[in-house]
């Protein structure tokens, strides 16, 4: 956990959607789809640059849980993103998933 961090904070203490041991997913606050959620671990890295630091059943189980999550908000199509730094539209650097869909 890192002091500073608002997903750290929103990890522990979110409006969670769904959670899963080591993960959560919340709407996100500025949706950019109908449904629009992200999946946050609990491991902090600051970006998907670090998935390395993730040992790899985590990794998988994080996949896994992103998927259940677009499944329990009923959506078939989705899509699903990660921004890697601030030119690519990173704003919060702690390693989520945005999972978007709902256009019917
Ligand atoms: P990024 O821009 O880093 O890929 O995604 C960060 C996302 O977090 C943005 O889509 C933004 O709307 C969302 N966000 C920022 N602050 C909060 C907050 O306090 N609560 C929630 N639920 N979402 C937030
Ligand atoms: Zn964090």
């Amino acid at each position: 956990m890192k002091a500073d961090c608002l997903f750290c904070k929103l990890y522990r203490e979110g409006d969670h959607v769904a959670a899963t041991d080591g993960f959560v997913a919340i709407r996100d606050i500025n949706p950019q789809a109908p449904v629009h959620l992200l999946v946050i671990p609990e491991r902090h890295i600051d970006t998907f640059r670090d998935i390395g630091e993730f040992p790899a059943d985590e990794a998988k189980r994080m996949l896994e849980f992103v998927a259940d999550v677009a499944a329990g908000a009923g959506l078939k199509d989705y899509r699903v993103v990660v921004n890697v730094g601030p030119s690519a539209g990173q704003t919060v650097f702690h390693l989520h998933w945005h999972v978007m869909g709902g256009w019917s």
